[in-house]
């Protein structure tokens, strides 16, 4: 039987054109016309104050860790259930990442977990929208003002996802987005950085062009340009920009396409869910379809189930190694709260295969095994 991969990237449209287009334009390094396409897109439908398309999530995070102006022994409040690029950005500044356990339900950071972590060395809170899952932001936002800290929302899973209406990535003051092949919205490598606070708005143009102020120079508003502050080489080609710029214009039909797949996934499993031998994702419309897991018993049942659906030519992979236990982790940073959630769910989480060319019928084969697995 045909071979059915965890993840598959995909053109949707107009990429190969809209480069060679890039190319006859005869600019393919950063900031040209598709980089400037892709930054107003960002403005109007997120409703960020500036967007700067950055060469991956990880830099645009690497950004924001800057723009906080992170200072050896500060730290930084995040999950441990994410991404090494959530607490590496920090780590690279001299920042203590320190983990929070997360929530049962939606996996992402326990807001009333937070408050206990802080102390007088806290700066940051970095919620992480785990599969594309909103984080409770009026209540993690209420805690940042209270104490005085920023908010680096990691929303690298969660582009076009909402909380109450407002998109993912527009809330704290920073978001980080990932155009990764895994993502939904995909250029390769790719990142953006939004920024939601004007203050920032000016020192991100410098810090992500090398520290100089050449974005100033090109719009005319300075004569010359110079080194200005610290800073490194953050921006894309334009060649991936306009790679990005394709599929950017077809994001509403993506993202309605992977809720299409996670609500068949949702139902077809739903009579295992009833009998307790699983339990699927819990999913609402504010969410972007960015992955489909379901949790089982145990530690053991994940392994068997995997065994199971390889051996049909089915590749689903669990999750995140908990930063905390990580080697790096336990060098560098420090828990905050118990990790009970944490430890228990990243043993027993499994992602199935989602892609944006997944049809039917590959959908139908899975869940048929994964039944077929729990009556045998
Ligand atoms: C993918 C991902 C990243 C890193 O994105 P890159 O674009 O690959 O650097 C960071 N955080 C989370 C939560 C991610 O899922």
């Amino acid at each position: 039987m045909k071979p059915i991969p965890f993840n598959k990237p995909f053109i949707i449209g107009r990429e190969l054109s809209l480069i060679a287009d890039a190319v006859a334009q005869g600019h393919l390094s950063g900031d040209g016309a598709y980089t400037k396409l892709c930054h107003r897109w960002f403005e109007e439908k997120l409703g960020c104050r500036k967007a700067l398309l950055t060469h991956s999530c990880t830099g645009a995070l690497e950004m924001a860790a800057i723009l906080c102006n992170i200072q050896p022994g500060d730290e930084v409040i995040l999950p441990s259930y994410t991404f090494v690029s959530t607490a590496n950005a920090f780590v690279l500044r001299g920042a203590v990442p320190v983990f929070v356990d997360i929530r049962p339900d939606t996996l992402n950071l326990d807001e009333e977990l937070i408050e206990a972590a802080i102390t007088p060395r806290t700066r940051v809170i970095v919620p992480v929208h785990y599969a594309g899952v909103p984080c409770e932001m009026d209540r993690i936002m209420a805690i940042a003002e209270k104490h005085r800290l920023l908010v680096v929302e990691d929303a690298a899973q969660a582009l076009l996802s909402t909380y109450k209406g407002r998109a993912l990535g527009s809330i704290g003051h920073f978001g980080c987005l990932s155009f990764h092949e895994t993502k939904n919205i995909i250029s390769g490598e790719g990142g953006a950085l939004l920024v939601n606070d004007a203050r920032f708005a000016e020192r991100a143009e410098v810090i992500r062009e090398k520290g100089t102020n050449r974005s100033q120079f090109f719009r005319g508003e300075v004569d010359k340009y110079t080194w200005m502050d610290i800073g490194s080489s953050y921006l894309p080609s334009e060649l991936v920009s306009a790679f990005l710029y394709a599929q950017l214009e077809r994001a509403d039909e993506i993202i309605a396409k992977r809720r299409s797949i996670c609500s068949a996934y949702a139902m077809q499993l739903a009579p295992l869910q009833q009998s307790g031998k699983l339990r699927i994702a819990d999913f609402d419309d504010d969410s972007n379809g960015h992955l489909f897991y379901v949790l089982l018993d145990s530690l053991t049942t994940r392994s068997k189930l995997i065994a199971h659906l390889k051996a049909q030519g089915i590749n689903p992979v669990f999750h995140y190694v908990p930063l905390h236990s990580s080697p790096a982790g336990r060098q560098y940073g420090r828990e905050g709260s118990r990790m009970l959630v944490t430890d228990d769910l990243s043993e027993r989480l499994l992602r199935l295969p989602l892609f944006y060319e997944m049809n039917a019928e590959d959908i139908a084969r899975i869940t048929a095994a994964i039944r077929e697995f729990f009556i045998d």
